[in-house]
């Protein structure tokens, strides 16, 4: 599988864009950058996209890329648990702000939309799916997708208590959201946000429960905290003996 991390951060600026992954050309999982990242072409590619939650930096490009698929003849199915889908439908794809792309064109619609079960695995586009529930302000599900024998599991955003989580996924490579840096733990403690030392909580728990630490790559990092969370972050690897690293844009990996 290739990853590549099209957006990698909390907010956006000229330098940085909004957390979204793309696996092999064809599958995105979050939008909030997408559109600014990829050609034409490229997003004529994408035939499924994973949604984590509603909040807008996750969802923001679903309409950007329906225009492009509707003008280059292509189409994707969007999918994600009932709540992302009603936002999408009443804000994003309501013929107020912007068309909806699920009646155009009325023979061969340019966006489908499909609802996940959690805990609950399915096929899409060849790849084993599982959605599964984390700690955030919002429903939100982090997908484990599994091919080929490897496998890696992405949070979304999520705040600590992710014990039962850990009990359904087995990644090798896991991608997680780190907003903030320690001196915002408490403001992040609220069940919303991780920082690194409630990072270090999470993969301790994950050790002990596992009897391993997969591979780990942060995600949604506030820019102006970067310099911070670095440094606070390789403390953590450093004690749990971890290879953790921060993503950036344009960064692809190969597992
Ligand atoms: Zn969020
Ligand atoms: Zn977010």
């Amino acid at each position: 599988m290739k990853i590549r991390f099209l957006g990698a951060h909390n907010y956006e600026t000229k330098d940085t864009r909004l957390v979204s992954l793309l696996i092999d050309d064809v599958l995105a999982i979050d939008v909030g950058g997408l559109s600014s990242s990829l050609s034409f072409e490229e997003q004529c590619k994408i035939k499924a996209v994973l949604l984590t939650h509603q909040h807008y930096d996750h969802v923001r490009d679903i309409p950007t890329l329906a225009m492009n698929l509707f003008l280059g003849g292509a189409n994707t199915t969007v999918y994600s648990i009932p709540a992302v889908l009603d936002v999408l439908d009443k804000h994003l794809l309501n013929e107020v702000i912007y068309p909806d792309f699920r009646r155009r064109p009325p023979d061969k619609p340019t966006i489908k939309f499909s609802v996940v079960e959690p805990n609950k695995s399915q096929t899409i586009l060849g790849y084993d799916v599982l959605a599964v529930p984390v700690k955030h302000g919002v429903p939100t599900v982090g997908y484990q997708l599994s091919a080929d024998g490897k496998s890696f599991f992405y949070t979304g955003d999520t705040g600590p208590g992710l014990a039962e989580c850990w009990e359904k996924v087995a990644p090798q490579l896991l991608i997680i959201e780190v907003t903030g840096s320690n001196k915002f733990t408490e403001w992040a403690r609220g069940g919303r946000h991780l920082t690194p030392s409630l990072l270090e909580r999470e993969l301790e728990g994950f050790g002990k429960l596992k009897g391993y630490l997969p591979r780990i790559i942060i995600v949604h990092m506030s820019p102006h905290l970067e310099k911070d969370i670095v440094v606070e972050v390789g403390a953590v690897a450093k004690n749990l003996n971890a290879s953790i690293t921060l993503a950036h844009e344009g960064m692809e990996i190969n597992l």
